[in-house]
């Protein structure tokens, strides 16, 4: 049978739930546990596909194909467990199963209702996690408790461990003790409301996850524990990690968080072993080969979420080669007002990320046209891809007017084109190429001895693609196709010969990347702009 965590959040939002579940997968996948995780979000839009990435930072694409939110990358990353469609549902969604089951008649002479039927269609996708296979399922509720938006999420869960009983199901949660700096003292009053909140709701948390700046005291232990209903050495502290998000897992096992999970669950208690992760955790913080800089030339730069996995797959790139990654965060736009020789000066590698609409484009070309010409290592993707073809059907071949038709449908020398499939498409959500796909690599480029094999499966978010129509003449000088997609012939990857490192991809590797997998392509972006940056700087 499987069991089942729920992870609550308190007080405020932003406390890193997300990477709160993910380092508790991780301990229990280390010590010999089959896990499996899951987002439920309390917003309306049936995925966070068609919001805006300053609204909602990164939109995270599974395997399946699905659009989710960003903690499910961090899921992955921290356990490198799958997640698929079945680990993320919205309010939006679990409304439109419902409203659509009544259409059909589903629920014939009832009248459907928030309770029981909003919250039996929750219940049925939490349990869509139970397997044979899996030993716990984790689900994180989205939002804060105190939220009306949640509240339908907490009566399901309350009613889903009533059923399966204490010893199978458990309660976290997650909140802040505020450091309130002109009392000088920690403030245990904001846990002690949330967790009342979740009291009159039914729910006891088994165990108090605090969020904090500074050491928690056995004072305040204590208060916790007297407060909220919770055994003292349940009161586990999580305060801000110093270096890297990586730290969290093994500062919660430090105090025993995951041997605490299981005694509650009632499963026995393995050996933990994260030694590699330990490891892994000492060449991000502490790397041999000191420190060079990737300047990311995006349009959402002002919000870091935006670009959440590049951020981390730069750093495991880093990471596996033992040196730590700067990154200067460009606003392309900004370009415009400036210069790319002044905004991108001394950078060792410059990646160029995807993205949607015109803004900010000539800024991403300008940069491409920096890394080609300047010989810096260069990593495009998706739109950064679209981008680097655009500049060199431009500089290189002399298309001046070449385009992408999302920007310029007139353009003489469309060499990006919207995909055929795409044509007749009306509807935005969940509409674009989405999810893995295989792709072929062509003998003796960079690509194929990167991944070190031929045929690799990547995944994708796109509707535009390479035009080709515009194969041959770009090819002939000197645009390489690297990668290709078996079942379409769509071209995926495209690479420089006469070039150091210049790489860009029609897909999201970032997706894929992991800590202690740093994906290939990241892995030898970073290995190429520590070669620039030692051949630069010969003395360090
Ligand atoms: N806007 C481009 C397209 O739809 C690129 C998408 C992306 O970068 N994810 O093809």
């Amino acid at each position: 049978m499987t069991k089942h965590i729920f992870i609550t959040g308190g007080v405020v939002s932003s406390l890193g739930k997300g990477i709160t579940a993910a380092s508790i997968a991780l301990l229990l996948k280390s010590r010999g546990y089959r896990i499996r995780m899951q987002k439920l979000d309390p917003y309306l839009n049936v995925d966070p596909g068609t919001m805006s990435p300053y609204q909602h930072g990164e939109v995270y694409v599974t395997d399946d194909g699905a659009e989710t939110d960003l903690d499910l990358g961090h899921y992955e990353r921290f356990s490198d467990i799958a997640c698929e469609r079945t680990s993320n549902f919205t309010t939006g969604s679990i409304y439109s199963t419902v409203i659509q089951r009544e259409r059909e008649g589903g629920y014939l002479g009832k009248t459907v209702q928030v309770i029981p039927h909003i919250t039996d269609e929750i219940k049925r996708c939490i349990s869509l996690l139970d397997s044979p296979d899996v030993d716990i399922a984790i689900t994180e509720i989205g939002g804060t408790v105190g939220d009306i938006e949640s509240l339908p999420y907490l009566e399901a869960i309350r009613q889903f461990r009533q059923a399966i009983g204490r010893d199978n199901g458990l309660f976290i949660h997650l909140t802040l003790v505020p450091y309130i700096k002109a009392a000088g003292e920690m403030k245990t009053k904001p846990s002690q409301q949330s967790v009342g909140i979740l009291r009159e709701i039914g729910i006891i948390p088994d165990i108090l996850v605090c969020r904090c700046e500074r050491d928690l005291s056995m004072e305040h232990r204590e208060k916790l524990a007297l407060f909220c209903n919770v055994n003292r050495e349940l009161v586990i502290e999580e305060q801000d990690v110093k270096n890297s998000i990586y730290e969290v897992p093994v500062e919660l096992a430090k105090q025993d968080l995951d041997k605490y999970v299981l005694e509650l669950l009632h499963l026995h208690v393995k050996d933990l072993s994260i030694e590699k992760w330990k490891e892994m955790l000492r060449r991000t913080v502490e790397p041999v080969n000191g420190e060079l800089e990737i300047a990311v030339v995006g349009k959402y730069i002002t919000l870091r979420d935006a670009y959440k996995s590049i951020y981390e797959a730069l750093s495991h790139g880093g990471s596996a080669n033992d040196v730590r990654v700067k990154v200067r965060m460009i606003e392309s736009q900004d370009i415009e007002k400036s210069s790319v020789e002044k905004l991108l000066e001394g950078v060792d590698g410059v990646l160029v990320p995807g993205g949607f609409g015109d803004r900010g484009i000539y800024g991403k070309i300008e940069s491409v046209k920096y890394a080609r010409t300047g010989k810096i290592p260069f990593l495009g993707i998706c739109l950064g891809m679209q981008c680097a073809v655009i500049e060199f059907a431009r500089n290189v071949c002399g298309f001046s007017d070449a385009n992408s038709t999302e920007f310029n449908q007139d353009s003489s020398a469309p060499v990006i084109d919207l995909m055929d499939a795409q044509k007749k498409i009306v509807a935005k959500g969940g509409t674009m190429r989405l999810g893995a796909y295989d792709c072929v690599l062509s003998p003796g480029t960079k690509s194929r001895s990167a991944y070190g094999t031929d045929k690799i499966s990547e995944r994708h978010r796109h509707r535009y693609e390479f035009n080709g129509e515009y194969e041959k003449t770009l090819s002939g000088k000197g645009l390489v196709i690297a990668g290709r997609s078996p079942a379409t012939g769509l071209v995926e990857l495209v690479e420089l010969e006469d070039h150091p490192w210049f790489v860009a991809c029609q897909f999201h590797p970032e997706f894929k990347s992991r800590p202690m997998k740093a994906h290939p392509l990241f892995r030898e972006f970073i290995k190429a702009a520590l070669k620039k940056k030692k051949s630069d700087n010969p003395s360090k």
